[in-house]
């Protein structure tokens, strides 16, 4: 192939079909037919060179399968962000496949995709390819970029099929199901950090066994857990005080008091309906207000209401940060880059650790401190905020080489850790968080010298730290 066809062929667009029957109307010489008949030979590589690609939709399951390939692809941002579009000349109702592409054309208004695809090629040229190795920021990023490249909002889409409702077809494009519960690992991830706007859609619940979303709500009896239960309007009949539900009044069409026999005749006058009661059928239980359970069609599990898990399901909209890390990257924080080197433990885990600790050391007389570590990198200088990534790798660096593996630490915010220095007296914890701090002020020194970072540091006894305020404030659900 001569280097000038090849150049001519970067321009165009590939109309990939399984199918002989589809032809042009009129010849557009941008768009070229790429014949694949099997899905299985469907590889990416193929469309790598078009700017753009149409899929023959009219076979939905073909479709699907190469778009799923080209969206799931981490090889490169030309390639999983890629303009593709759906042909077909009567409408798409799959929403996941229609989420995931960049609309549908006909034969009619098919040369639109020009337009449309030179929009989004413009948008990605300033994208760089993901660094580092975690799946969820991965996957975050691609997603961001997606949004940002068209402006469009990250929806979840109803899908009955899947365990949990709802799923978001840009996130779960880059898994092999369709319901995989990392789903909802990237939304927390992007939600948490505020990378885009999020707006609430749906609250959903979800069995605490098995997470599935398939559950049938039911009012039970409180004694014997049994959802076979009648209602029945409660009459108080007002002459002889009797109170009783309506079925034991009901004589024929008449309403006669069981106590006094008396027949009741006008509502308001001589009797009234305080309430309605229910009856259990199968233990006879009478009751007011039954127990709302949830059963899990797909464990078999009944958990009352409030044992299931509740879950907000929101859709996302592109703010500028959002634009900001499609074009730069996410900025990891410090925690999440500790987190990722060394084992972190939740608040909760980490008071616990203490609590034990604590009574360890008052019966066997050994000795523990606790590290209050707080790095302040306030600064107005727009270069900080360049090398801050470069500053953070190296900090939890440091902090993985200089602590132990029986140290205990915990985040306090992005920026403030708690440490738990076991068995150390507090000489010693001084000496290994002033070589901490030294490594740390020595790599500013060197590689960003007109940096200033000030590092915060408090040793705590501890029964100080168990009573100290920045511990008290923690979030112990997290
Ligand atoms: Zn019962
Ligand atoms: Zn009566
Ligand atoms: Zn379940």
């Amino acid at each position: 192939m001569g280097e000038e066809k090849f150049i001519q062929e970067r321009k165009m667009i590939a109309l990939v079909t399984n199918n002989d029957d589809l032809k042009l109307n009129n010849i557009i010489e941008e768009i070229k037919i790429v014949k694949i008949p099997d899905p299985a030979d469907l590889h990416v590589e193929l469309i790598e060179p078009y700017e753009g690609v149409i899929v023959d939709a009219r076979n939905i399951r073909y479709a699907l399968e190469f778009l799923t390939k080209i969206r799931s692809s981490i090889t490169s941002v030309k390639l999983y962000l890629k303009p593709v579009f759906l042909y077909s000349d009567s409408s798409i109702a799959d929403k996941y496949l229609m989420e995931i592409s960049d609309g549908q054309v006909d034969s009619r208004n098919i040369v639109d995709v020009l337009p449309i695809t030179k929009r989004i090629l413009e948008k990605i040229r300033n994208f760089q390819n993901f660094q580092g190795n975690r799946l969820d920021y991965l996957i975050a990023l691609k997603t961001l970029q997606f949004m940002v490249s068209r402006n469009v909002d990250l929806n979840p889409v109803v899908m009955p099929k899947s365990k949990f409702g709802y799923v978001y077809p840009l996130i779960t494009v880059n898994f092999p199901e369709r319901d995989d519960a990392r789903m909802f690992e990237i939304i927390d991830f992007i939600e948490k950090r505020n990378l885009a706007d999020s707006r609430f859609v749906d609250r959903i619940h979800l069995c605490p066994d098995c997470y599935s979303s398939f559950i049938n709500f039911r009012e039970t009896c409180p004694k014997c857990g049994s959802s076979n239960l009648s209602v029945d309007d409660l009459i108080h009949h007002f002459s002889c005080g009797y109170v009783g539900p309506e079925s034991k009044f009901k004589v024929e069409d008449k309403l006669i008091c069981p106590k006094c026999g008396k027949t009741l005749k006008h509502i308001g006058m001589d009797y009234d309906k305080p309430s309605i009661i229910y009856t259990c059928k199968d233990c006879n239980y009478n009751f007011q207000e039954p127990e709302i359970t949830g059963f899990c069609f797909y464990c078999g599990t009944s958990s009352p209401v409030d044992n299931l898990i509740k879950r907000d399901i929101k859709s996302f909209r592109v703010s500028q940060v959002t634009i900001n890390c499609a074009i730069n990257g996410i900025i990891l924080s410090l925690r999440d880059i500790i987190a990722s080197t060394m084992k972190v433990y939740s608040n909760y885990v980490f008071k616990a650790i203490l609590d034990h600790e604590y009574k360890k050391q008052k019966r066997y007389n050994t000795q523990s401190v606790l590290v209050y570590l707080r790095f302040n990198f306030e600064s107005k200088d727009t270069q900080f905020k360049q090398n801050q990534q470069e500053i953070i790798v190296e900090i939890a660096r440091v902090m993985k080489e200089t602590l132990r593996d029986s140290d205990a630490i915990t985040a306090i915010d992005d920026v403030t850790f708690a440490i738990l220095l076991l068995e150390a007296t507090s000489a010693q914890a001084k000496i290994i968080m002033s070589r901490l701090k030294g490594e740390i002020e020595k790599f500013i020194k060197s590689n960003f010298p007109q940096r200033e970072l000030n590092i915060e540091i408090q040793y705590l006894s501890l029964k100080e730290a168990l009573n100290a305020d920045f511990f008290n404030s923690l979030k112990y659900n997290e």
